[in-house]
């Protein structure tokens, strides 16, 4: 995939191809933001728009690669031999002795391509030794190599690692982009996609998980609170019904990402009400095999309600990534709702 086709992250994708047109690219960078957001894609698109034979700009890129030359076919194939991905491996780690193997061809000029690109995936999952084997050509890399580390935790990364990297920083994806990626790249119906990106939390990765994971247990739990909270006023059973939601099987505290996958599933379902609360066309409910059951619920969220309840959705989800208790933010909800 060149750089014109991610989808997505259009600043980071546009400030890479004038680095890389001006040849003024740092040789160390680091790519964090959350899994599923184009950090390895983009990694990738970069060391083809470097070693490109037959790189041009584009309408809104000062350069790109152009995809099907020797260089990007090779690439895009994994086996170009200046372009080196490292991975982790079953264990989820990268050993010592990978990255010390690795280092040993960056003594060399590139062979074939303009620069050699070492590309490392979830950099922190390199073992401590591995990060400190790094350092030295993070420092400074060999004449024709850079490096593009990628991460979701660069708090795990050593520090040491961190500050010899620029760091680009990747946001979460919006949800027509999550929907339209899987539609080209993944072959997804424009229903499965409607479904499944308002809940991936901006991230392609996470709509993947849930299409191919049963989230039908989240989504019921979502629907019983709604159901629930539809025609109670007092706040004590309310908060009774929103204890299913922070606690699961054999009384356990559910997870920070669980309940927070509930609440999105809900947020979708508050938005479906008010699309039939104002007559829309069905096509446009992002979840129809509960069609009948939000039919049923459409009176108890009409006028403002399912809207007010949405924006409750939203503030208890904000809430949760700062790091309140799943207990107090579901009941709050509950009785917001
Ligand atoms: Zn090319």
């Amino acid at each position: 995939m060149t750089l014109r086709e991610i989808i997505g992250q259009r600043r980071l994708t546009a400030l890479l191809a004038r680095a890389i047109e001006r040849d003024s690219l740092p040789p160390t960078l680091l790519f964090a933001g959350p899994s599923g957001v184009g950090k390895w894609a983009v990694a990738r698109a970069t060391a083809q728009a470097v070693n490109c034979q037959a790189r041009a700009a584009t309408s809104d890129l000062a350069v790109d690669a152009c995809g099907t030359c020797r260089a990007c076919d090779r690439i895009a194939r994994g086996v170009h031999v200046d372009v080196i991905m490292l991975e982790p491996d079953e264990r989820a780690s990268i050993k010592i002795d990978v990255v010390r193997d690795v280092l040993s061809r960056t003594s060399f000029r590139p062979f074939e391509g303009r620069k050699r690109v070492v590309l490392i995936r979830e950099a922190d999952t390199l073992e401590t030794a591995s990060q400190n084997a790094l350092l030295k050509s993070l420092e400074e890399p060999p004449p024709g190599t850079m490096f593009i580390l990628t991460t979701a935790v660069p708090g795990a990364l050593l520090p040491t690692v961190r500050s010899r990297c620029m760091r680009l920083r990747f946001g979460r994806l919006t949800s027509a982009e999550v929907a339209a990626a899987l539609m080209r790249d993944h072959g997804y119906s424009e229903a499965e996609a409607r479904e499944a990106a308002p809940v991936a939390d901006g991230s392609l990765g996470q709509a993947l998980a849930l299409i191919d994971n049963d989230v039908s247990m989240f989504r019921d739990l979502a629907m019983a609170l709604l159901r629930h909270t539809a025609g109670r006023a007092d706040s004590q059973s309310r908060v009774q019904g929103a204890s299913a939601l922070h606690t699961g099987g054999a009384k356990k505290e559910r997870s920070r990402e669980d309940v927070a996958l509930v609440l999105r599933l809900m947020a979708s379902m508050l938005r479906d009400l008010e699309a039939i609360n104002a007559g829309a066309d069905r096509a446009v409910i992002a979840n129809p095999a509960l069609l009948e059951e939000l039919e049923a619920l459409a009176r108890a969220y009409s006028g403002d309600r399912a809207r007010a309840a949405f924006g409750a959705v939203d503030r208890a989800l904000t809430a949760l990534e700062r790091n309140a208790g799943t207990k107090v933010v579901t009941e709050w909800l509950a009785v917001q709702m």
